[in-house]
């Protein structure tokens, strides 16, 4: 991989992007909320909850990228605002997406990390607008798209002079239907080989079934994932977006007693 001058494992040590208190990289960061923002009452009782479950980041879109044009859209800025005030409440940094190059200076302000999703992670002039932002990317793989080709999305935020780019894993399509999209947890230690970024997974969109998000959380702490990206809704039927396969506050919260001492127990193996 050649063309990777900046994101190859070149460097000793693994590259840790610190947004506030948390260090991604070195903690293991739990980013949880809402597929998208709909309404304040929908994103403030739900931050606060997630995060007197441990989680340190808010997610939240206010720009959906949709199959449908006639599905919902994202609230747009009066979601941006709703996720400021959010972060006022709570403290918890935001993490939300952004999908339009003409859009992200002014999203930039409102986010503390700015979401490359799946379907925009080779849209090369998007990538060089966040790249030039001034924020951490949250660069989540293609759906179809190979490691290097990932790797090659990261170098292009890399090369406009941003250095905090964390990758996301969050399922490739197969011939598998009964899940979502599949999971390609080999993608995390093979990640650690190629590259010193960190990379956490999304069990949410990878899976698309609630009951599996837990297993597969475990499953990426051990395999030494540095975090993962979760979606929790205060009333999952209801959710204007992905509404079969968010959790419960109380799902989210019941995971989160497993998943951090797990990771201490990983931490205390010997090498
Ligand atoms: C999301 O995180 O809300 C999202 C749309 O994810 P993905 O781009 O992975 O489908
Ligand atoms: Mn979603």
């Amino acid at each position: 991989m050649k063309s990777l001058k900046l994101a190859a494992r070149a460097k000793a040590r693994k590259t840790v992007v610190q947004i506030g208190d948390v260090g991604i990289g070195s903690n293991l960061a739990v980013i949880a909320g809402p597929c998208s923002v709909e309404s304040e009452e929908q994103t403030i009782e739900p931050a606060r909850a997630v995060k007197s479950a441990g989680a340190d980041m808010l997610r939240g879109g206010a720009f959906k990228p949709r199959t449908s044009p006639y599905s919902f859209q994202g609230l747009g800025i009066g979601g941006l605002r709703i996720l400021d005030k959010a972060r006022q409440e709570t403290g918890l940094p935001i993490v939300t997406e952004v999908i339009d190059p003409r859009d992200v200076s002014w999203v930039a302000e409102f986010a503390d990390v700015l979401q490359i999703g799946t379907r925009n992670m080779q849209n090369f002039s998007l990538l060089k607008e966040v790249g030039r932002a001034g924020r951490p990317v949250l660069l989540k793989r293609g759906m179809y798209s190979t490691l290097e080709e990932w790797l090659n999305c990261a170098e292009y935020v890399l090369s406009e002079g941003n250095p905090n780019v964390i990758l996301c894993e969050r399922g490739i399509r197969t011939f598998e239907t009964y899940t979502r999209n599949t999971l390609d947890l080999s993608a995390v230690p093979a990640i650690r080989e190629l590259t010193h970024l960190p990379i956490i997974i999304d069990p949410t969109h990878s899976t698309g079934r609630p009951s599996l998000i837990e297993p597969m959380s475990l499953a990426a702490v051990a395999a030494g994932a540095d975090g993962i990206i979760v979606e929790v809704h205060w009333r999952p039927e209801e959710a204007l977006c992905d509404a079969d396969q968010a959790l419960t506050p109380a799902a989210f919260a019941g995971m989160m007693k497993r998943l951090r001492p797990l990771r201490t127990f990983m931490d205390q193996q010997p090498a």
